[in-house]
């Protein structure tokens, strides 16, 4: 749309620009991790009490208490948990991990506010683990290895310490740039005041003193916001990695799901991800209607604050799925968004 900021690639050579190699890389070329070897991986009691606890109120309020919320407590949790979603789609994944488009300071700092209103974790660690989820996609290095079943990856990961593989290959992801950032160096440095404000604070606050919302209906809205989110991310991990077509390369586990586009705004063209992880519409296809983290980033691009957005052209994808065996008179199956 917006074609003066859209940068068209002919060649793969701009996805090196998105990953750079280290030294400790290059040599690695021929140590690749297994597909599922078996480890110990000790429980993490906190943070299985701590999903578990935040479900089971999120889904009690929701059922029980919901509809009693004013027209306006709706409007406002929706509204938060869009912006709060382009932090992770927009932000934490399309720009800070995998630098799909260029984006200036203002644009930077309030993308990194919008990651901290979801309160997944530090940006840093988030990044380190989206690098190492593509780079050894399904294997023991994977945070998340779909091949492990639905829950592991959908929230289990997050239940016990990570595969000793993840540590191990995990450090020949380059996190460079993250390192040098400025931006995230603050945010993660004043994570947990920020994260909590900007996730459970003033989100609560807002309803009741704005709108005379009851604190328990603004508290719950804000709990149920939260796990939306957290399960909104983890579908693409899980449901994108297992269910959906593979018209751009069938050797890799991720799919187009639609439904998962549908809930994460857009990253449910997941075998098209996969592909080409630094396209910053995550996508090859269609309209904003399955898309809004591109429709949200060309508004940006139209606004001036973002810029460079990074796209192969049709050529390109064309090469790549021949490349992997793909028919193209198959590629019918790309589902058009
Ligand atoms: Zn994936
Ligand atoms: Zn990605």
């Amino acid at each position: 749309m917006y074609n003066s900021t859209i940068t068209e690639y002919e060649d793969n050579e701009s996805q090196k620009l998105t990953q750079p190699e280290t030294e400790n890389d290059k040599n690695s070329i021929f140590d690749q991790p297994p597909k599922n070897a078996p480890a110990e991986q000790p429980l993490i009691w906190r943070n299985i009490i701590g999903i578990l606890v935040l479900h089971v109120i999120a889904v009690y309020l929701f059922v029980t208490r919901y509809h009693e919320a004013k027209f306006w407590t709706w409007i406002f949790q929706i509204a938060y948990g869009f912006l709060t979603g382009m932090g992770i789609t927009a932000g934490a994944h399309r720009f800070w991990a995998h630098r799909s488009y260029s984006a200036k300071l203002p644009l930077k700092i309030m993308l990194t506010c919008f990651y901290c209103m979801a309160g997944q974790t530090h940006l840093t660690k988030w990044i380190r683990v989206h690098r190492t989820h593509h780079r050894y996609a399904d294997t023991s290095a994977d945070p998340h290895n779909s091949n492990r079943g639905f829950f592991f990856s959908h929230v289990g990961w997050l239940m016990m310490k990570h595969h000793p593989a993840v540590k191990k290959y995990g450090k020949n992801v380059n996190m460079s740039d993250i390192a040098a950032d400025p931006v995230i160096r603050f945010f993660d440095k004043y994570y947990p005041p920020i994260m909590l404000s900007l996730s459970f604070v003033i989100p609560s606050l807002i309803p009741v003193y704005v709108w005379n919302e009851t604190w328990i209906i603004s508290i719950g809205a804000t709990i149920i916001r939260y796990v939306y989110i957290l399960n909104g991310t983890f579908s693409v991990n899980s449901f994108a990695h297992l269910w959906g077509t593979r018209p751009y390369n069938r050797n890799h586990k991720a799919a187009e799901n639609r439904m998962v586009a549908f809930i994460s705004a857009g990253e449910g063209w997941h075998n098209y991800h996969h592909s080409f992880p630094w396209d910053y519409k995550a996508a090859e296809l269609g309209l904003y209607r399955l898309n809004m983290t591109t429709a949200f980033i060309d508004f940006m691009g139209w606004l001036g604050l973002a810029y460079n957005l990074k796209s192969p052209n049709s050529e390109m994808i064309d090469r790549f799925c021949a490349k992997n065996d793909i028919d193209l008179l198959e590629t019918d199956s790309k589902v058009d968004i």
